[in-house]
């Protein structure tokens, strides 16, 4: 099917029933349709240039198009200035030659059109085109134009680019999980193994202190699955809209700091140093207060694995009014400006190299932070590289009507359970 601009204005006369028009009749009735799509391409979202071929001359364009080729023009002009300049000259240098190329491939063959694909910089957000060309053949088979159509497809590109981060987190995650799984599953067999050897071979009591490390170290495997599980059961709940806050008046003051006494002794015998300090003895927020614990053990937990014997943790509360301000900060390892930005997103971890510790799935951090956001809260981080972090935790100081506390999610009813989960990695 070949197109002429002719052809296609006129069609709708000639199918007419009545169809004795004067020649000056069909002229004027031409040029108001002419006008009208002119208007209609003027208005229309797509940019739209006719240029002349083989020269590539501009002959028109709609101020949509017009946007788009000053990209990375300072001086806005009207679409009236391109007019009569060379298309190809607006295109980027790597393009031209391409581009020529295809037209000509596609006029020797009478294909219908080609499509390019670009992205642009367009008042400094990246903006994607598919763009078409196509040529329009006079009767004889003749191309004297090409009509240029800039279709903005932004925001398709945008949802694949998430749907493909989504898929490619997806992997991350049967990677990482599968090796995290993999460990502790190993050590919990193999150090069974041993123990079923003592036992099967009466030297149970011989290696008495052997079978209860041995226990132990089970155990401690077993929490780190639990912790492994219990993050990616609630992030899903969390995607999904599932999991939700049992929200109460409580003296945040008081959670924080016996979230900190009940591991004190656990971060002393690591050699490290807790210090918590506040400006409050009481502040009653809304909040739900196993999360919270569950938000302070495990940026204290992340504290302790980057900090060396003799470091320090500070924890901080601060009553601002409105808000109440939360940080944990240690002098540890402290992480690189490049990677400050990702470390909350899901599965984001720091290169292993530049980290002593080589464990973890990356999940905490993106949980800790959806659990800050359903509280109406923000938390943000800072760090000095080898100097040490600081995470910062704002909630809103809002109280609610205790009716409205929607009990849902049983709490952990052993603190030492949570404790024990929470630091299963250190
Ligand atoms: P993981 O469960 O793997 O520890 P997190 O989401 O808790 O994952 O942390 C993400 C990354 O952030 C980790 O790979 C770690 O390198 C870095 N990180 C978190 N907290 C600290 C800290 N206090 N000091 C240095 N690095 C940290």
């Amino acid at each position: 099917m070949k197109y002429t601009l002719k052809r296609i204005l006129e069609k709708p006369f000639l199918h007419s029933k009545n169809n004795i028009v004067t020649q000056k009749k069909l002229n004027s009735r031409l040029e108001d349709k002419l006008q009208y799509a002119i208007r209609i391409i003027e208005y229309i979202d797509l940019g739209f240039v006719r240029c002349s071929y083989p020269d590539f001359k501009i002959i028109y364009m709609n101020q949509k198009s017009c946007n788009y080729i000053q990209k990375s023009y300072l001086k806005a002009e009207l679409p009236s200035y391109f007019i009569g300049k060379n298309y190809i000259d607006y295109l980027p240098i790597d393009e031209k030659a391409k581009l020529i190329m295809e037209i000509e491939n596609m006029i020797q063959k009478k294909d219908d059109s080609v499509f390019r694909h670009a992205n642009y910089i367009i008042q400094g957000e990246e903006t994607f085109f598919k763009i078409m060309y196509r040529p329009l053949f006079e009767l004889n088979d003749q191309v004297k134009e090409i009509t240029i159509i800039y279709i903005d497809v932004t925001e398709e590109m945008k949802a694949k680019n998430k749907i493909e981060k989504t898929i490619k987190m997806r992997d991350e995650l049967f990677v990482n999980v599968s090796h995290e799984l993999k460990t502790p599953l190993n050590v919990i067999f193999s150090t069974n193994q041993l123990i079923e050897f003592y036992l099967r071979n009466d030297l149970f009591k011989d290696n008495k202190e052997k079978v209860f490390s041995g226990v132990s170290i089970i155990k401690k495997n077993c929490y780190k699955l639990t912790k492994l599980i219990n993050n990616i059961i609630d992030s899903s709940k969390i995607d999904c809209g599932f999991l939700k806050l049992n929200l109460s008046n409580e003296n945040i003051v008081e959670i924080v700091e016996d979230s900190i006494q009940s591991v004190t002794e656990h971060i002393k015998s690591k050699g490290i140093n807790i210090v918590f300090d506040t400006n409050t003895e009481e502040k009653i927020i809304a909040c739900d207060a196993e999360k919270i614990e569950r938000i302070i053990l495990n940026l204290i937990s992340n504290a302790i694995k980057f900090t060396n014997k003799d470091g320090y943790i500070f924890v901080n509360l601060i009553d601002k009014g409105n808000t109440v301000e939360i940080s944990v900060e240690d002098t540890g390892i402290g992480i690189d400006k490049k990677n400050l930005d990702r470390i909350f997103e899901r599965f984001h971890q720091v290169d292993k190299s530049l980290s002593r510790n080589t464990e973890g799935s990356g999940i905490g951090l993106a949980l800790v932070k959806s659990l800050v956001e359903m509280h109406g809260g923000k938390i943000s981080a800072d760090s000095n590289f080898d100097k040490g972090s600081v995470f910062k935790i704002e909630l809103p100081a809002k109280t609610v009507e205790e009716t409205e506390s929607t009990v849902q999610t049983k709490p952990i009813d052993n603190k030492n359970d949570m404790i024990n989960i929470e630091f299963s990695d250190i």
